[in-house]
């Protein structure tokens, strides 16, 4: 409904450069200059967390993870139309951009994401009532459609933390410790089942079946990976042996690359 109505006031421009759109793009609403500005990211990088290899010794941004975050991928690198698309997606209400960016996103070839639910990266209640959406579940469902895969919100997000754009990498971790915790009650997918076996449970928790899947984070953005990797540790700590991760944009850290 939402994506009918933004069609018929939105005039056919491209959201990103405002290039007038040809009818036959008119469904589209990024213009292919602006899609081919995207930089993908590319190997060689780091099998965990898709960073490019450091130059010495291993690599450091993901030594710190717990250990069933097994692999991160970002389609592109987050500058120029890449980052005016995210913050479009993020900032300007603009929900069908999700399924530009979930369209680069689908090319990753992330293990077993034929089997896995994807879990969008909750937003603490009160950005969501300020944003009026959570941008990466928007990105979740597009990526979705084009997997074939459900969309599960097993996450909640438990404390506001604060904006992490300004903060060091050490600072981003400890911003995001113990932000996330595993919903007992999830909405948007499979029907939740009895769940013996977890510690701290209650009884109606989302059910072995669904922990037992491999489960793939998604959020607009991937920084340093503090947010990811902390999702991974509440999902871990409820019995979670397989997290994968994937992202639209991977900021440039001049110190991790
Ligand atoms: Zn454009
Ligand atoms: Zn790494």
């Amino acid at each position: 409904m939402r994506e009918a109505i933004e069609q018929l006031l939105l005039p056919a421009e491209c959201a990103l450069c405002h290039t007038l759109l040809s009818f036959a793009r008119s469904r589209r609403i990024v213009c292919d200059v602006c899609r081919h500005r995207w930089r993908a990211v590319r190997p060689p990088w780091c099998d965990r967390c898709g960073q490019p290899e450091p130059r010495f010794g291993p690599c450091r941004l993901c030594a710190a993870w717990p250990a069933a975050l097994r692999a991160v991928r970002s389609a592109v690198w987050l500058e120029g139309a890449a980052r005016d698309a995210v913050h479009a997606l993020k900032y300007r209400g603009l929900a069908r951009i999700a399924d530009e960016l979930a369209d680069v996103a689908a090319a990753i070839a992330l293990p077993a994401h034929d089997t896995a639910c994807l879990v969008p990266i909750p937003l603490g209640r009160q950005r969501l009532r300020e944003r009026g959406y959570n941008q990466s579940e928007h990105l979740a469902r597009a990526l979705a459609r084009r997997w074939h895969r459900p969309v599960v919100n097993l996450l909640a997000r438990v404390r506001e933390t604060a904006t992490q754009t300004a903060l060091t990498p050490d600072a981003r971790l400890a911003n995001v410790a113990g932000a996330f915790a595993v919903r007992t009650t999830v909405s948007g997918g499979p029907t939740p089942g009895p769940r013996p076996g977890v510690p701290g449970a209650p009884g109606h928790g989302p059910g072995v079946g669904l922990l037992e899947r491999p489960l793939v984070l998604v959020d607009d953005v991937f920084t340093t990976g503090a947010t990811l990797a902390e999702a991974a540790r509440a999902l871990e700590q409820a019995g979670v042996r397989s997290v994968l991760a994937v992202t639209f944009g991977r900021a440039i850290l001049p110190d991790f690359t």
